[in-house]
């Protein structure tokens, strides 16, 4: 009976989208479920964003073959999608696709996924039992999907880490949020009325905020009075910026050069080691405060500090996650952000991704966790894999070649307080800008850059970072020098 059952697809983003065109290749039935009216949901709330993967590394290969057979021409692969034009462009044709669209259930809800009559503790008949999807409608209507497996590509974009550095929201931040904006607010289009004219603060150094301060510094030029404070938790920007000219995809590298250009020219006041715990509505403006600092007045914070996985209704299911990334134990050490940022991850696919519980798959942004370097190549490379050991195919599950276009930067441990260690030792941390803050405690910052420095090259930093074999392309050598000489960790 289970066998007879469709695979059920949760989410219909990009990658799960592309799930559905790899099973439709292996004859198996499936059913998509998705939360919004529209595929694409998630995506089209930063659809004014440009992607910096060009469209030939946005598109999946059986996603393309079904495509091609209705006559679709691809758009220039050279060129750069937004987010609503891969919606409208791609995913919207691949979902009217006759082999797509009759499976798929708009507006569905998933709020709880289970194995039939039995709870996360039963081992009994656990592995014959089918799954059971409880889905909800946008008018409260339940209802129950019977499915013989569950890819789950449901995608982070709607749980957002808070503004508060400890990982929950700052005191007071619950009572502000009509003016905080989670995500990238179309600065220049919709959203211009809210952010002209304004203080805004941003927070989050990922590429998230990297968009958000660029569209600002933009209006800041039309708009007059508009000024921009950016606040990261880390002690020094360092590589943070990308790899620029040496990133495998040159608009993710060029996105941080014009950021740091920004920054160099003092359009945007940085504030590098923040770490938010409190906010308050003052009569000048929101007050955001690290401690006993505190910021200059603010009308509008945009908060971009990062995507966390939404695991509640995966609660009945034996997981196999990391607990620190949230990502398959098997996958999070190699996107770790606080092991390597090298962009590069070796090729993986069923087996990384298989949990406890057999038949289930996190795919897509949610494999990741909370890493934050998810990109759609690893995620197509990934359900072509889960489809194929789905159909028992597992010469071609295993057969994983994922290249993945190199960020250009390959940053070491991250050490508590947020300050970047290089193989040497933390970088010391750049002072924050003064006009940015008040109350600033100069004692706080002296102490920062002491402890930055006392640490360089201790013999802690030295075991962790300049293990024999990552000497040469931790340290560097200087001509002439014996392998990791340059950093003192012989
Ligand atoms: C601004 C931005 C720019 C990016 N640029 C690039 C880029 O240039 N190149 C690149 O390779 N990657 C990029 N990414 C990363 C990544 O590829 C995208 O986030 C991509 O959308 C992830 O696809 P996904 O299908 O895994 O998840 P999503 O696109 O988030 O799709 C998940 C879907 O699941 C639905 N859903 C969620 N919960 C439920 C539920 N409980 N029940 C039913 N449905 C549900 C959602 O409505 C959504 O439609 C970017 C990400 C962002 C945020």
């Amino acid at each position: 009976m289970t066998e007879r059952l469709p695979i059920a697809i949760i989410g219909a983003g990009p990658v799960g989208l592309a799930a559905a065109a790899h099973l439709h290749e292996y004859g198996l039935p499936f059913v998509v479920v998705e939360a919004g009216p529209r595929v694409g949901h998630n995506v089209l709330s930063w659809g004014h964003v440009q992607l910096f993967s060009p469209w030939s590394e946005t598109i999946d290969s059986a996603a393309a073959r079904l495509l091609e057979s209705t006559g679709w021409r691809a758009p220039n692969p050279t060129s750069y999608p937004t987010g609503r034009a891969l919606v409208e462009r791609y995913l919207a044709p691949l979902a009217a696709h006759p082999a797509i669209q009759p499976a798929l259930r708009l507006s569905r809800r998933v709020v709880a996924v289970t194995r039939a009559g039995l709870d996360k503790m039963k081992n009994a008949g656990r592995e014959r039992a089918p799954f059971v999807l409880h889905l909800t409608g946008p008018d409260g209507s339940e209802e129950t999907l019977a499915a013989r497996a569950v890819i789950d590509a449901s995608g982070t974009w709607a749980t957002p880490n808070p503004l508060g550095a400890s990982g929950v929201p700052a005191l007071g931040e619950r009572a502000l949020a009509s003016n905080i904006f989670y995500g990238i607010p179309d600065v220049l289009g919709a959203h211009r009325g809210r952010y002209a004219g304004r203080r805004v603060l941003v927070a989050g150094s990922g590429h998230s905020a990297f968009n958000a301060v660029l569209d600002l510094a933009k209006l800041a030029e039309e708009a007059p009075g508009t000024t921009i404070t950016w606040v990261v938790r880390r002690g020094t920007m360092g590589q943070a910026y990308g790899g620029g000219a040496r990133d495998a995809l040159p608009a993710r590298g060029e996105l941080g050069r014009r950021v740091e250009e920004l920054v160099a020219r003092g359009a945007i006041q940085l504030v590098t080691g923040w770490h938010t715990d409190r906010l308050e509505r003052a009569p000048d403006g929101i007050r955001v405060f690290a401690g006993e600092r505190s910021l200059a007045p603010v009308d509008e914070i945009i908060v971009a500090t990062g995507l966390r996985p939404d695991l509640s209704m995966l609660s009945e299911l034996r997981l196999g996650l990391d607990p620190a990334v949230e990502a398959p134990v098997a996958l999070a050490p190699l996107i770790d952000p606080n092991v390597h940022s090298c962009g590069t991850v070796r090729p993986h696919g069923v087996d990384e991704l298989t949990h406890p519980e057999p038949d289930f798959y996190i795919v897509g942004m949610k494999s990741y966790g909370r890493a934050p370097t998810f990109l759609l190549l690893t995620g197509y490379e990934q359900v072509r894999s889960v489809a194929a050991a789905l159909a028992g195919d597992w010469e071609a599950a295993r057969r994983v070649e994922l290249v993945l276009p190199e960020t250009g930067v390959c940053s070491g441990p991250v050490a508590a307080g947020g300050i970047e260690v290089s193989c040497c030792g933390p970088q010391a941390a750049a002072p924050a800008r003064a006009s940015a803050l008040i109350d600033l405690t100069p004692v706080g910052q002296v102490a920062l850059l002491d402890a930055a420095q006392a640490s360089c090259c201790a013999p802690v930093v030295q075991e962790s970072c300049c293990a024999p074999e990552a000497k040469d392309d931790c340290c560097g050598t200087a001509a002439g020098e014996p392998a990791g000489a340059s950093c003192g960790c012989l």
